[in-house]
């Protein structure tokens, strides 16, 4: 057939495509004009197939058929809603935090809505947007004043240039940290137009290295929470109390840069208990740094809370324009940190701290009603075991501590035990209509419950397996 180049498909015309029920559908839903070029795509892509000799059904239903379904594909979100089974609960990747419900209605509203951003409604004067938080910030962590931005990492590049331009920022060797995705401590200081002194060695660093590195050029000193990982055996580490009368005497302003804000005594919901915002207030550092995303529960945002005249320094830099907060995200911040005020619900109001604290032995109770469905997603040749598990909070929150948790490991088995099985596996979960994301380790496919918000969600996914199982069987 395809000896003749020359030689023209017998394609049906674009009028004949589009007169088939799929492409009148498609016109209903999507317009005319996408429909139309749907429908030219396809005939472009049969065309293409028929010179390569493949053989095709290439009539106009079919092909209207296969332009309706190219529309539908498109119309899914790229950013797609899934389900976090991979065990890390607050995954950078897939988020981080879920917001409470409290923070979806505020920033609802604040999408239809004109709000009072900037604007003082008793007054009818011009406000300032980060009043929305200020009081609130101030509120639960003790701090005299407050700023908000971006993300945590907008909060350092702003601490820094606005305390430090031109000058030395004072940091132990051993916190000279990458936090992933290009975020590492001596970049930022770099932007942020500081120089970087590094003190101490890895392992040890003592008072006497911050003491003799300060210099008439000397702009700050600074603490950073060495979020993902810890240096163990010979160590030495000067605390922020430590450093904090030192750098009053020498009129520098001390940084604590905590990373996941802690607001609340983790331990009084049974987690590993975390330094909170207020005890590095309390503690003496002059500005403290969080991420609003992480542990905090709230949007992606930074938060510097601190000394008045410091925050207000911060607030004036020409950078926190650039790196201020839309009014989704306050609305969602505002709201989320109201519910600080009453510690006794916050773990059934707050996404992350109600994932956090569901009791292990809860999630292996539901994994084992689970199982079944897992079974008939899967089929025989792959071993469905419930497991004991060990979850992470993620985002470089608490490295080390793991919370019990449990949930369910696929193991491909016999002809089927191959390291491409186990792949294709976590493929068909990730192509369900809401992608279940697992983990792969010691030749299993893992599925820890802790992080999973919808189990309606993951139920329908295992029905909707099992379904193409029964179809391709048959
Ligand atoms: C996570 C983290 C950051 C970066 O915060 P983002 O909100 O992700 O920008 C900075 N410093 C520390 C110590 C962190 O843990």
């Amino acid at each position: 057939m395809n000896d003749q180049p020359s030689s023209r498909p017998p394609l049906p015309a674009v009028d004949r495509v589009l007169a088939a029920d799929a492409a009148r559908v498609a016109e209903e839903r999507f317009g005319r004009t996408a429909t139309v070029a749907s429908v030219r795509a396809r005939l472009e892509e049969a065309r293409a197939a028929w010179r390569a000799g493949a053989a095709a059904d290439i009539s106009a239903d079919r092909l209207a058929q296969v332009a309706l379904a190219a529309l539908e594909a498109s119309e899914t979100p790229s950013q797609r809603r899934v389900l976090n089974l991979t065990g890390t609960v607050l995954h950078t990747n897939l988020g981080r935090a879920l917001l409470a419900e409290e923070a979806i209605a505020a920033v609802t509203m604040a999408m239809r809505s004109p709000t009072a951003l900037e604007f003082d409604v008793a007054t009818g004067r011009r406000g300032e947007r980060d009043d929305h938080v200020r009081g609130l910030l101030r509120e639960l962590t003790g701090a005299e004043d407050a700023v908000a931005v971006n993300n945590n990492a907008a909060a350092v590049l702003l601490t820094l240039n606005a305390l430090a331009e031109g000058r030395e920022a004072v940091v132990s060797r051993g916190e000279l940290i990458e936090i992933g995705g290009a975020f590492r401590m001596p970049a930022i200081m770099a932007r942020a137009g500081c120089v970087l002194r590094e003190v101490g060695t890895t392992n040890r660093t003592h008072l006497a290295d911050y003491e003799d590195a300060i210099v008439p050029a000397t702009g700050l000193l600074m603490k950073v929470h060495p979020s993902n990982y810890r240096i163990e055996g010979f160590t030495k580490e000067v605390t922020a109390r430590e450093l904090a009368p030192l750098a009053r005497a020498r009129g520098l302003p001390l940084m604590d840069d905590l990373g996941s804000g802690v607001l609340v005594d983790l331990a009084a919901y049974g987690l590993q208990p975390e330094r909170t915002v207020r005890q590095a207030v309390a503690d003496g550092a002059d500005v403290v740094t969080f991420s609003g995303d992480k542990l905090l529960g709230g949007p992606q945002a930074g938060l510097a809370v601190g000394r008045a005249d410091l925050i207000r320094r911060l607030a004036k830099n020409p950078l926190k324009r650039a790196l201020r907060l839309d009014k989704l995200r306050l609305a969602a911040l505002e709201a989320t940190l109201k519910l600080y005020r009453d510690p006794d619900r916050l773990a059934e109001r707050l996404p992350t701290l109600m994932l956090l604290t569901r009791p292990a032995a809860r999630l292996k109770e539901q994994a084992a009603r689970l199982k079944p469905a897992f079974e008939a997603a899967v089929g025989p040749d792959v071993a469905v075991e419930v497991a004991e598990l060990h979850s992470q909070i993620g985002s470089g929150a608490l490295p080390l501590a793991s919370i019990p948790s449990a949930g369910l490991t696929l193991a491909p088995l016999g002809a089927r035990r191959s390291g491409s099985a186990l792949l294709e596996l976590a493929a068909a979960f990730r192509a369900l209509a809401a992608p279940v994301i697992g983990r792969i380790a010691d030749e299993r496919l893992i599925f820890d419950l802790r992080g999973m918000d919808d189990a309606a969600a993951l139920e329908a996914g295992l029905a909707e397996l099992a379904r193409a199982r029964a179809e391709a069987a048959a």
